[in-house]
């Protein structure tokens, strides 16, 4: 067990976890010749074509120091922060972790978050300074970043770069002389903690466990402590680059267990596991529960198919715990379910997720934060859709979710920034020089605004030099107004939102002009309006088309008449019927395509 070093990586996104992780595997042979792509462990489909990490991933990896054989479990964690959670859990299964700096870029605002969720966790930390082949490089500079905000000695810092290997054999030694090994006792009774599950369509439901105290061995008769359920353990084994099964599990190891788990719930990830005969007497504490922060419906194409899409959501919520979904009906859409996401990017990946892995078309409608409403008795409740909130008469009050959000950016944006974080009803907290000319602002801002298009924004202004993270802060009263918009004079309770009054007007607007754009003319008039109340505050008006489109090719070109035909349906298949009215996909967004 002293031959065990559990580690991750942690970084700001972009920063070269992945490919330093590649380096790694590499350089200890774990994978070799034709296995050898770049990003390795992004497995999925999905982080290969964006190169983003979405889920973490564990590798184990042997690496010989000082004529020993040592055996050194990766984490690699993903960087955006709707995926944070990710990293909390991986940061469990840890004793030590890498930070890495980009050394073009410096410190940015995740550096500090991850930075401070492994110093919660007492995780050992090696900060690196990689990319260090870049001609953009300012190493003395950053190092100063990373003295000052680690209170670490320079010499402590390990320069280093994925792309050219450099550096490398000195993290390995790193790791094993200062990350500690696991503690526990493998004498004890097992208790080894849940980190995260998949479900695999030929192996069903794989835990993936942290032995923490005891061993496993294949085969042993095995309790999960929170849910109560006996399995046997079937296979065991640790992950290499693939699952590579054992006989035995030991403590400080990370590990899968396949046990012929039946469904989604019964595997909570931060559960512990401990043997049926001489159990552990408690569970390990597990997790904090993620809360998921944005909601919004998801409804099949086609209405047979919502079974379907409930035994899809079980399973993708298998293998990513923060997503959360409840049955919800729609005048407009039918049945559906009102889906719990940590942040915009989280649900677009659940939607691709769900096309890719399920082969489930849906229709997602706009998102929205959760609000607390108080009525005029004195009670309150959270509304996760503006459709499902009270008649306005009986409302006192409503609250809406604030975060805290830090950005990182150069003194040249801080101008455009704050001009934008006031738009969106932010408040100014401090402003803080970190080195040179770079500051952290410090702003509390509604969710809700957050939620739409902040984001690109701050991108877009400050040409991507400019860094944010954020966690919930509180909740704080808001006049808010519920916007409706009908369409042929029908409230379509999909596109219902929730707006600060002062903007109701002018948001009104915007919604009904973009939705003009977004809705394909129809063989007769749509009037869009949008109402607050029985007040309407904006119109517009898609005139109607009678044209036959195939009537352009005269009938000679066959070919191009099909294609045109299947162009149409194509175009059809993310459309919903409302009313009268066929609304595309597109549509049920435009909230957050408002400019
Ligand atoms: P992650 O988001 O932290 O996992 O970062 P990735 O490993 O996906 O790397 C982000 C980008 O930086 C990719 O285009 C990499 O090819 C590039 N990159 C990573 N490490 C290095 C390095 O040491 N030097 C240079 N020049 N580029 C690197
Ligand atoms: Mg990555």
């Amino acid at each position: 067990m002293n031959k065990i070093r559990n580690f991750c990586i942690i970084a700001h996104i972009d920063h070269g976890k992945s490919t330093l992780a590649d380096r790694l595997l590499e350089y200890t042979k774990t994978v070799e010749g034709k296995d050898l792509q770049a990003q390795v462990l992004d497995n999925m489909d999905l982080e290969r074509e964006r190169g983003i990490t979405i889920k973490s991933h564990a590798i184990q990896m042997e690496y010989m120091y000082k004529g020993e054989k040592y055996i050194l479990n990766l984490i690699d964690t993903p960087g955006h922060v709707d995926f944070s959670y990710e990293v909390s859990r991986s940061i469990a299964a840890c004793e030590g972790a890498l930070l890495i700096v980009d050394a073009a870029q410096g410190i940015q605002a995740q550096t500090i978050s991850n930075l401070y969720m492994a110093i919660d966790n007492d995780l050992e930390i090696i900060p690196i300074l990689n990319k260090i082949d870049l001609p953009s490089a300012m190493p003395e500079e950053v190092e100063d970043q990373i003295i000052e905000l680690l209170g670490v000695k320079k010499e402590e810092i390990i320069r280093a770069s994925g792309k050219t290997g450099e550096g490398v054999y000195d993290i390995l030694d790193a790791i094993i002389e200062r990350i500690p090994a696991p503690e526990g006792d493998p004498e004890a009774p097992l208790q080894a903690l849940i980190f995260d599950s998949v479900f695999n369509s030929f192996r069903g439901i794989i835990a993936y466990f942290k032995v923490v105290n005891g061993s496993l061995r294949k085969g042993d008769l095995v309790k999960f402590i929170n849910t109560g359920k006996e399995y046997d353990a079937d296979e065991v084994g640790v992950l290499k680059l693939n699952m590579s099964p054992r006989d035995e599990v030991q403590c400080g190891d990370v590990g899968y267990i396949i046990s012929g788990i039946k469904t989604s719930k019964e595997v909570k990830v931060g559960d512990t596991i401990t043997h049926v005969k001489n159990p552990a007497n408690k569970a390990i504490a597990g997790f904090e529960e993620v809360k998921p922060m944005v909601f919004a419906g998801v409804y099949p194409i086609d209405s047979e198919d919502f079974e379907d899409l409930r035994s899809s959501l079980e399973k993708l919520q298998l293998n990513d715990a923060s997503l959360t979904f409840q049955p919800e009906s729609s005048v407009a859409l039918g049945f559906g379910f009102r889906c719990g996401f940590l942040g915009l990017l989280h649900m677009e990946i659940i939607q691709e997720r769900l096309d890719r892995e399920f082969n489930m078309d849906v229709i997602t409608t706009v998102p929205n934060v959760s609000y607390i409403v108080h009525d005029k008795k004195g009670n309150k409740k959270e509304v996760h859709n503006p459709a499902g909130l009270p008649d306005p008469t009986l409302i006192d009050y409503i609250e809406e979710p604030y975060i805290r959000a830090s950005v990182i950016t150069s003194t040249t944006y801080i101008g455009p920034i704050m001009t934008l974080c006031l738009g969106k009803r932010g408040i100014l907290i401090k402003q803080e020089y970190i080195s040179g000319d770079r500051v952290e602002i410090i702003y509390d801002i509604p969710l809700g605004e957050i939620v739409i298009d902040f984001y690109d924004k701050l991108k877009s202004i400050s040409k991507g030099y400019a860094s944010f993270d954020y966690h919930m802060h509180d909740y704080r009263e808001s006049k808010l107004a519920k916007l409706d918009i009908l369409l042929n004079g029908e409230s379509v309770d999909a596109l219902s939102t929730l707006t600060h009054v002062d903007n109701a007007v002018t948001f009104g607007r915007r919604m009904c002009e973009k939705l003009k754009e977004l809705i394909p003319r129809q063989q007769f008039d749509i009037a869009i309006q949008a109402a607050i109340g029985a007040k309407i505050i904006a119109r517009e008006t898609i005139k109607a088309v009678r044209k036959d489109v195939t009537a352009k090719c005269y009938g000679g070109d066959i070919s191009r008449k099909r294609k045109l035909l299947e162009k149409q349906k194509e175009g059809k298949k993310r459309m919903k019927q409302v009313g009268n009215v066929e609304v595309p996909q597109k549509a049920f967004l435009a909230v957050l395509k408002l400019d």
